[in-house]
C-alpha cells in the first residue's frame, strides 16, 4: 500500500502531536537502552538484547507483529463502530498455559517488521477509520514499537494510543510511558501469590500489577474520559474469572478496591475457553460456571464498583484462529 504523507503543516497542527514526538524522542532511547541488560519487565532476564541475546520472552531487538486488524471484541468503548485498531504483538513475558491467544503469545507467531512497515500498518488502521491503535503485549518490544509509532506521528497519525499488557509491568517503564499513552487496558490476572504460582505467574505477579497500575492511574486520572462514547484517556482494567477459581477473582476485586479506586473502570471477563494445550487439563480443561461468574460480579457490585463491564456466560468459544482473515467470531 502507498501512503499519501501530509504536509508539513498537517503534520505539525496538532499540540498533543507534537508533544509526543517530542516525548517519544527522549524516551526511546531510555527504552532502548534498558534492553543492554534486558530489564524491560520484572523478569529481568539482564540479556544483552541489542547484541542478539534473548531472555524468557524470546525476542530481539525488533519489532515482531502477528496481525493488524479492526478488532470489534473489545470493551465498547475501544472497540466503538468501527473497531480498535489491533496490533497484536508476538510473543509475552507471562506466556499463561491457557491463553487464548497461544498461537501468538506462546507459539510466537508473527513476523519480524521494520520501522516503517509497522507504521505503516498503524496508518493503514487509522485510514480504515479505526478509533485508536490497540498495542496488545507491546512491553516485551517496546522501544522498536514506538520508534515505529514516532514515524506514524511525524506522518500525521492522532489516534489514541490503547495500551493493553498483562499488568506484570515494571513501574519506570510504565513512567515512561507518561504522555505517550492515552488508555490503559492491564490485565490484573492473580490477587494472591498462590494462585500466581498455580497458573504458572511470578509470585509478584500481584504485587507488580498492583503498583503498575497505580502508575496508570497516577497519569491519567481514575476516571474514562470518552467522546462520543470512544475512550480518549483513562485506564479499564480486566480481569478473567478461571474456572475453580473464585476466590483468586475476589482477591484481585478487593485489591482493586482497596489499594486503587473503585472509580476506575472494571472488566470482568466470564469468556475463558479451554485452548487445545489445556482441554484435558484438571485445573484449566473446562468453561466457568454462571455461577463462579456471577458470584464475582455480586461482590463487585457490593464493593460499589462504579462502572463495570460484564459478559454473558455462554457456550461460545472464545479462541480466537489467528491464521482466518477475520479470526474472531464477532468480526
Ligand atoms: S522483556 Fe523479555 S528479555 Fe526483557 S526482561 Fe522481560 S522477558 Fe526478559
Amino acid at each position: 500500500m502507498i501512503y499519501e504523507l501530509p504536509s508539513a503543516r498537517e503534520v505539525l497542527s496538532g499540540a498533543k502531536t507534537r508533544a509526543m514526538i517530542e516525548t517519544l524522542k527522549e524516551r526511546i532511547p531510555l527504552l532502548r537502552e534498558l534492553m543492554r541488560s534486558c530489564t524491560l519487565c520484572p523478569r529481568e532476564c539482564r540479556v544483552n538484547r541489542l547484541e542478539g541475546e534473548t531472555g524468557f520472552c524470546g525476542l530481539g531487538p525488533g519489532a515482531v507483529l502477528a496481525r493488524a486488524l479492526p478488532h470489534f471484541g473489545e470493551e465498547p468503548p475501544i472497540s466503538g463502530t468501527k473497531g480498535a485498531g489491533t496490533l497484536f504483538l508476538t510473543s509475552c513475558n507471562l506466556q499463561c498455559p491457557f491463553c487464548q491467544n497461544y498461537r501468538i503469545s506462546r507459539d510466537r507467531m508473527g513476523e519480524a517488521v521494520d520501522r516503517e512497515a509497522l507504521a505503516g500498518a498503524m496508518l493503514e488502521l487509522a485510514m480504515k477509520g479505526c478509533h485508536n491503535i490497540e498495542l496488545v503485549t507491546p512491553t516485551p518490544q517496546l522501544p522498536a514499537v514506538l520508534e515505529s509509532l514516532l514515524a506514524a506521528c511525524e506522518w500525521g497519525l492522532k489516534l489514541p494510543i490503547v495500551y493493553n499488557c498483562g499488568g506484570y509491568e515494571k513501574t519506570g517503564v510504565i513512567r515512561h510511558l507518561d504522555g505517550i499513552v492515552d488508555v490503559w487496558l492491564p490485565d490484573f490476572k492473580y490477587g494472591n501469590e498462590r494462585d500466581a504460582r498455580e497458573c504458572s505467574a511470578p509470585e509478584d505477579y500481584p504485587q507488580r500489577a498492583l503498583e503498575s497500575i497505580a502508575e496508570m492511574l497516577r497519569q491519567t486520572g481514575e476516571r474514562l474520559q470518552t467522546a462520543g462514547g470512544i475512550a480518549r484517556r483513562g485506564v479499564i482494567i480486566r480481569h478473567l474469572v478461571l474456572p475453580g477459581r473464585v476466590q483468586n477473582s475476589l482477591d484481585v476485586i478487593r485489591l482493586i478496591a482497596s489499594r486503587l479506586s473503585k472509580k476506575v473502570p472494571l472488566s470482568l471477563m466470564s469468556q475463558y475457553t479451554p485452548t487445545p494445550a489445556v482441554s484435558g487439563d484438571p485445573l484449566f480443561g473446562c468453561r466457568v460456571t454462571r455461577e463462579e461468574y456471577e458470584a464475582v460480579v455480586d461482590v463487585a457490585l457490593d464493593l460499589d464498583f462504579e462502572n463495570l463491564f460484564i459478559q454473558d456466560v455462554d457456550e461460545r468459544e472464545f479462541t480466537p484462529d489467528f491464521n482466518k482473515e477475520a479470526p474472531f467470531d464477532w468480526d
